[in-house]
C-alpha cells in the first residue's frame, strides 16, 4: 500500500523539493539532513569544507534508502564558481554557514565578519536574482544586551517582560562599543538581516531568517585535543563537556552570572522542518527558536551538567566543581557579552503553531550521554600518553 501524502500545515500536499544546503557539515546542518534523509522525499545538496559530521548519511556502502538525495559538494563559498549553479538547480536555499565561536569574534574580528556579512552576500544576490527562496541563519545575538541590563541592579522593573523579553518584530538591537570586538559577530548577522529584508521589500526575495537561541545537542562544535585543535575554545557546552570528560574543574566566566535559554536540537530542527515545508506560512518572517522554559545562568548550567554528567558515567563529582576565571583571561580582550536570553514565541507558535518540548535536564540527559560514549576512551587514552616533545 503507498504511504499516505505528505502535507503541510494547511492541509496541502508537499512536493519533493531539491535544497541547497550551505554549511550542511557543521553541527545544525548535520542534524537537519539527518531528519530530511529519514523523514522526508527531498534532496539534498549539502555544501562544506568539511564532511565528518555528515559522513555516515552519504556512505554508500551501507546502502541507505536516501543515497541518491544526498549529494555533497566540498567546496569553501568564499570562492567558488560553483555557488550558483547549486543554487539554480534547488528549489530552496538554507545558508548556515558561519563562523560563530564567540571566542574568535574578538580574537579574529576580520574573519568574523567576512564570513557572516561579505561571504553571505553572493548566496543572497543568487537567490534574489534566480527567484530562488532562502531560509538563512541569524542569530539571537543580534538583540545583543537587554534593555533590562541598563537598569541599576535592584531596579524592580528587571522582572518584568519589557525590560528582557526578546521579540522579533519589536525590540531593539544594542552591541556594545566598537572596541568591545565580540559583536563584530551580532553586527555582521544585523547587517545581512537587514540586507535579506530589503531584498525582500524591493526585490520580491522569498526569504526566512532564524534566530537560533543556544541550540544544543550531539555533534556540537569539538573537543579540543581529540576531534579539534588542543588550544581551541568552542561553546559552553562543549567547553563544560571537555572539562567533565578529563576531570577538571567546569570555568565559569565572569562568575558565569549571564543567562541563557537552551533548547534540543532536535526540538529545533522540528522548528526548521516547519518553515522549509510551509513557505506561505514561514515566507518575510524571522523567527525566534528557543525555549524560554530552559532558562538558567552559565553557574547552573555547569551544576546542572556536573550533575548529569555523574549520573551517566557513573564517576563521582570533582570535591571543587567549578572555579571563576576573568573573561580577560579567558577570551582575551575585547570581549563582552549578553546578559539574558529569552525568546518571545508569539510568532514562531502563530505561524507554525511549533513550541519546544525537552526539558534542559532531558536534552543534557542524552547529549552527555552521547559525549561519553564518543569521547571518553580517546580522552583516557590522551591522558595516558606522555606529551610529545
Ligand atoms: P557550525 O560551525 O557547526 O556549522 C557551520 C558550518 O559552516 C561548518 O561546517 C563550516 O565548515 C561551514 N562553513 C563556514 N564557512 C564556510 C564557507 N566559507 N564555505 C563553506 N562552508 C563553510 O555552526 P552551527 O552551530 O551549525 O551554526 C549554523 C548557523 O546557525 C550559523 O550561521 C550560526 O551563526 C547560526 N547560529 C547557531 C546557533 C546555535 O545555537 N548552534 C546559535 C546562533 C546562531
Ligand atoms: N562560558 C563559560 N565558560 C566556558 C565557556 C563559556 O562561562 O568554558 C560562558 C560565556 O562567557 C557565555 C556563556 O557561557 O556567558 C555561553 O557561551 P557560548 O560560547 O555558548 O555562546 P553565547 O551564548 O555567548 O553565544
Amino acid at each position: 500500500m503507498a504511504s499516505p501524502a505528505r502535507v503541510d500545515l494547511d492541509g496541502k500536499p508537499i512536493k519533493a523539493m531539491t535544497i541547497c544546503m550551505i554549511g550542511a557539515g557543521g553541527f545544525i546542518g548535520s542534524h537537519l539532513c539527518e531528519k530530511l534523509m529519514a523523514e522526508t522525499p527531498h534532496k539534498v545538496l549539502a555544501l562544506d569544507v568539511y564532511n565528518d559530521k555528515i559522513r555516515h548519511l552519504l556512505e554508500p556502502s551501507d546502502g541507505h534508502p536516501w543515497s541518491d538525495r544526498i549529494q555533497f559538494h566540498r567546496l569553501n563559498i568564499k570562492n567558488d564558481s560553483r555557488l550558483e549553479g547549486l543554487i539554480k538547480m534547488s528549489d530552496l536555499t538554507i545558508n548556515l554557514a558561519a563562523i560563530c565561536t564567540p571566542a574568535d569574534y574578538n580574537t579574529r574580528p576580520l574573519d568574523t565578519i567576512y564570513s557572516n556579512f561579505i561571504d553571505a552576500l553572493p548566496v543572497v544576490k543568487y537567490c534574489s536574482e534566480n527567484n530562488k527562496r532562502l531560509i538563512h541563519f541569524s542569530t539571537c545575538e543580534v538583540y545583543g544586551k537587554t534593555i533590562g541590563s541598563f537598569l541599576p541592579k535592584d531596579s524592580p522593573l528587571r522582572q518584568d517582560p519589557a525590560y528582557y523579553l526578546l521579540k522579533e518584530d519589536d525590540s531593539p538591537c544594542i552591541f556594545g562599543s566598537i572596541e568591545k570586538q565580540r559583536w563584530s559577530y551580532a553586527c555582521a548577522k544585523q547587517l545581512i538581516e537587514r540586507l535579506i529584508y530589503a531584498e525582500g521589500a524591493e526585490n520580491g526575495l522569498e526569504f526566512t531568517i532564524v534566530r537560533p537561541f543556544n541550540w544544543i545537542g550531539p555533534r556540537m562544535d569539538f573537543i579540543p585535543g581529540i576531534d579539534g585543535p588542543s588550544e581551541g575554545v568552542p561553546r559552553v557546552l562543549a567547553c563544560f563537556s571537555n572539562n567533565l570528560l578529563r576531570r577538571e574543574p567546569l570555568k565559569l566566566v565572569d562568575g558565569g552570572e549571564s543567562q541563557r535559554t537552551f533548547v534540543y536540537i532536535k526540538d529545533a530542527i522540528d522548528a526548521v522542518m516547519l518553515m522549509i515545508e510551509n513557505p506561505a506560512r514561514a515566507n518575510g518572517h524571522i523567527f525566534n527558536v528557543g525555549n524560554p522554559n530552559n532558562e538558567v545562568t552559565v553557574r547552573q548550567l555547569g551544576e546542572m551538567m556536573t550533575e548529569v554528567y555523574a549520573k551517566v558515567s557513573g564517576e563521582p563529582k570533582l570535591e571543587t566543581p567549578t572555579i571563576d576565571v576573568s573573561s580577560k583571561e579567558f577570551y582575551g580582550v575585547g570581549y563582552d557579552d549578553s546578559d539574558k536570553r529569552i525568546p518571545d514565541m508569539t510568532i514562531i507558535n502563530r505561524q507554525l503553531g511549533w513550541n519546544p518540548k525537552t526539558s534542559l535536564w532531558d536534552l543534557l540527559e542524552s547529549t552527555l550521554t552521547y559525549q561519553h560514549r564518543t569521547y571518553a576512551e580517546a580522552i583516557k587514552k590522551a591522558i595516558s600518553q606522555p606529551a610529545s616533545t
